[in-house]
Formats: C-alpha cells, structure tokens, sequence
C-alpha cells in the first residue's frame, strides 16, 4: 500500500502531494505543526497536542483552517489508512500562499494545511531506552519564542546534526546564564541525588513539551517529587538520572552528557519506571478504544 498524505482538503499519494513554491511556510517559516506520537494504533494525548496547535496559531494570528472536530476525523482517518499501528503523525499549517511579501497576505488568503504519517519500531525504540542515549551540549542560538512550535528548525537541525557527528542522540542547547533549555527535540530533565524531578519552567524559552506535561501527571500519581526549574550542565552532570520526553521518543534515559556518564552510565531506575507507566497508559488507553470500536469523535 502506497502512503497517502492529506494535503489541503485532499489524500493524495505521499510521493505526490505537493506545497506551492509560494507557501509561506516555505519562504518565511510562517507556519506552526505538531506531532502526535502513535501507540497500538492511538494517537497519544490527543487533546493536549491540538490545545497546543490552537495556541501556536493564535499567537502567530493564523487562522485554524478547520473546527477540531473536523480536524481530529482526518488525523484518524490518517491513522487508518496509513495503517500507522506505531509511529507518529505530523501536521503543519501555514499562513497560507501568497505573492512573496514579508507582510500578511489579505484574509481571503486561506491556511494551507498538510498531513504525513510515517511508522517506527516500537521494538526499536524499547531497545535504545533500555540502552540510554547519549547528548551533547551547545549554546542555543534560537529566537525568543520558543514556546511556539513553529518549523523555523534550521538551529535545532544544526544541534541534531553536531551531535550526530559527535556520535550522540541529541543535543541540549545552554542559555546565555548557563542553562540547559532544552533538546533539539525534546525536553530534558534531570533526577536529583535526592530523587527529585527537574525541568525547566515552561516560559517562552522552551516549547511547553505534552509529554512533559504527562509526565508530571505520572510523577505526582506515583508519589514522586518534581521540581519546575532550570539546571546547568554541571548539575546535569552531578545528577542521579538523566532523561528526554517527546511525544516520539517518550521518555528515554541520557546516561551520558558531553562524553561523561550520568550516574553510574546505565539508565535510572526512576526514569525506567516513568517510561513503563507512560507506555501502559497509552497502551491501555488503546485496548479500551478498541473495545468500544469506536473514534475519538464519538467517544465523547
Ligand atoms: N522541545 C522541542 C524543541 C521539541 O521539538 C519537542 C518535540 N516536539 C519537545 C520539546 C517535546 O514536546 P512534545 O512532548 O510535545 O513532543
């Protein structure tokens, strides 16, 4: 079966759907996406990952080209008929196309709005948490809204890329005063010698991660103490645990940061034990799904 992407009212073969070269996603980064991981044929947090497309597109003031409703319905049909059982979701929308001119075009201009699925290995990204990864650490060189969660990518593609190179997993971007932001990809955290949570408050200076979100849901139920705060990299480095949360990877231990292992090197037994619950709950969250036979939409 070919993959189809949904691309502006149409699901079109993925090798043939096509943006205009005047989108202005293509020449201004004027556009906002999100990704929804896939667990057992169920995109995770749902709600929270399309709150969040709602927010980043007010705060850019472009219009949302469709009711959630409308929208949730083409996000499962994706799902469906990409056969997607695990894997992810992206979607992008752009302020539209228009003749190139830095200034908005007029609001007869419409969003363009496209959808691509892709499927991955759960049994693959299993073995890497077991394994931990390694980081990297660079000073962030993005703008000030990190918050948004728009494709304006170019420095969090060079940080993926240095640590590439380095033979690392992913990149942890410092601020000016010598704090850890976030990943390329992902939030970061740490586990404190006293078992504590650490992550950055969610400010404008990192994307306000829903797995992180989920992750403190998880913490709190489980009787774990968490803190919103932000950490260098030589507290990184004293830390009893180090972990990333994204909607793809989940949560997956660091167990080395700029060549120096995290703990005792192997993944910690907290951010393991996070990683199993996040996991089950969306697996459960998927067999009740299956049971009623029924969509998001008629689930509420
Ligand atoms: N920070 C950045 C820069 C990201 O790209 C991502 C992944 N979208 C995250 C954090 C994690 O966000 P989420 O848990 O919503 O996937």
């Amino acid at each position: 079966m070919s993959r189809l992407a949904y691309v502006n009212g149409s699901f079109v073969p993925h090798a043939h759907a096509v943006i205009h070269i005047e989108d202005r996603g293509n020449q201004f980064s004027d556009a906002v996406y999100e990704v929804w991981g896939v667990i057992d044929g169920e995109l995770t947090d749902f709600d929270g990952h399309l709150k969040r497309l709602d927010r980043s597109l007010s705060e850019l003031r472009i219009r949302r080209p469709m009711t959630d409703k409308a929208l949730a319905s083409i996000l499962f049909r994706m799902v469906e008929v990409n056969r997607i059982r695990n894997g992810l979701i992206y979607l992008q929308i752009s302020r539209g196309t228009a003749r190139r001119d830095h200034v908005f075009p007029t609001d007869t201009v419409p969003p363009s709005i496209m959808i691509t699925a892709k499927s991955m290995s759960p049994e693959k990204a299993e073995a890497r948490a077991q394994k931990g990864i390694a980081v990297i650490t660079q000073k962030d060189i993005r703008w000030g809204r990190r918050d948004i969660k728009t494709v304006s990518l170019l420095p969090n593609a060079l940080a993926k890329q240095a640590a590439k190179e380095a033979g690392a997993a992913e990149c942890w971007m410092i601020d000016p005063d010598g704090f850890i932001t976030e990943g390329s990809a992902a939030n970061a955290w740490i586990v404190t010698k006293d078992g504590v949570l650490v992550t950055r408050p969610a400010t404008n200076d990192i994307l306000n991660g829903i797995t992180r979100r989920i992750i403190f849901d998880l913490a709190s139920r489980e009787g774990l103490t968490f803190e919103e705060r932000a950490f260098t990299r030589d507290e990184a480095l004293a830390a009893r645990e180090a972990f990333i949360t994204s909607a793809t990877s989940f949560l997956t231990p660091v167990v080395e940061i700029d060549g120096n292992p995290v703990g005792n090197g192997h993944p910690g037994s907290l951010s393991l034990q996070l990683r199993k619950s996040y996991v089950a709950t969306a697996k459960e969250r998927s067999r009740k799904r299956e049971k009623r036979g029924s969509i998001w939409l008629v689930a509420r």
